[in-house]
């Protein structure tokens, strides 16, 4: 046994620092991303922030949206292999969820060969610590070769981040062991990694892997983020992209169990894909994340664009107001000042 005595940060402890700065107004706030990739040729340019890949949150319409934004979404995995070809048809925004099962390689197989088309692909287990893990997607990266964009996780920490993207061909490695708002991880086994430390560490270690001079590993911060102002600590934090379960959760692009009120929309059941309500509904995912996910009742929140459009002003001021003129040059300006003295106090 071994304990490590390093404070471990999530977003609450933490407040970034106001800095000078040059940037006129926040409307010259660049926030769009050119990326390129460790592995795939391809390059992407949009606003790096997701819609996660959860049954209600990672639909087409959700997709749509988003898309008009530049922003991608995950779309989930339970459509059937016959919608895909019909639903995908912007690359850059729209892409593919599967797990690590056979039938999985075999739907996205499929698409592949109906459409003559390979999607950007997202490759989603719980646990990304697993030998199976990073094999499965060394095959995907073997098969479907440098064309698709391909992220996967989640982990939460550095070595595996190097791991993943050296020998399991990933391009992009999602972060976030234990933060989802629908997750019950460390509730239920006591395993977690403090979502900002996490970003801080992986980013690093991400980055540090490069292939010319603009070919480096990225990641992607999953769950934790509840209001604008964690999607700014994310990204000031190093995250390249972020992806959002919980804040979209409740608008009008989700699919669901909604409950109404006079022929109104008033919540939404919003779940864990890994709780008991997700696993009920799909059977087969018993083993996706071990009933570790919570069902909750999220009040109707209207239109995404007004969520979508609430995050892009937050992260535009917070961009002024430490100096950077770019989402791309926020964790070079950022500063964060410790302002939960419980880290502290436990380290002494
Ligand atoms: P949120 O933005 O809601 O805080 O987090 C969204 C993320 O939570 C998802 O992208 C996914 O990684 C994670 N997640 C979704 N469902 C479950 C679940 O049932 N259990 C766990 N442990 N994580 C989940």
């Amino acid at each position: 046994m071994k304990i490590n005595y390093d404070p471990k940060l999530d977003f609450d402890d933490v407040l970034l620092v106001p800095q000078r700065s040059r940037t006129a107004s926040r409307k010259e706030v660049e926030l769009n991303r050119n990326f390129s990739f460790y592995h795939s040729k391809q390059k992407w340019n949009g606003i790096p922030i997701f819609a996660a890949n959860m049954d209600t949150t990672g639909t087409v319409s959700m997709s749509h949206l988003l898309s008009k934004y530049g922003m991608p979404t995950c779309l989930h995995k339970h459509y059937e292999q016959n919608q895909y070809p019909d639903i995908i048809i912007n690359y850059e925004h729209q892409w593919y969820s599967i797990g690590i099962k056979q039938n999985d390689y075999d739907k996205l197989k499929y698409f592949c060969d109906i459409t003559n088309s390979v999607p950007n692909i997202c490759v989603d287990v719980a646990n990304g610590y697993t030998d199976d893990f990073v094999n499965f997607c060394r095959k995907i990266r073997e098969d479907f070769g440098q064309k698709p964009i391909i992220m996967a996780g989640n982990v939460s920490t550095p070595e595996m981040v190097q791991e993943i993207i050296l020998h399991g061909g990933v391009d992009i490695v999602k972060v976030g062991i234990g933060p989802g708002s629908a997750c019950t991880t460390r509730l239920k086994t006591g395993v977690g990694y403090p979502q900002l430390s996490a970003i801080i560490e992986c980013s690093h270690a991400a980055h540090g892997l490069r292939v010319g001079q603009s070919r480096i590993g990225l990641i992607c911060a999953d769950g934790g983020c509840r209001t604008s102002s964690d999607v700014c600590k994310a990204f000031a934090a190093g995250a390249d992209f972020v992806m959002l379960g919980g804040m979209l959760a409740g608008t009008d692009q989700c699919e669901g169990d909604w409950e109404y009120d006079n022929g109104n929309k008033k919540a939404l059941k919003f779940y864990g894909m890994s709780s008991h309500a997700a696993q009920k509904k799909y059977g087969g995912v018993k083993n996706y994340r071990a009933s570790e996910g919570r069902i909750k009742k999220v009040t109707y929140k209207g239109d995404a664009s007004l969520i979508v459009e609430d995050i892009l002003g937050g992260l535009r001021s917070a961009c002024s107001y430490i100096g950077s003129t770019s989402l791309k040059h926020m964790s070079r300006c950022a500063e964060f000042n410790l302002v939960n003295r419980t880290h502290f106090d436990q380290s002494v």
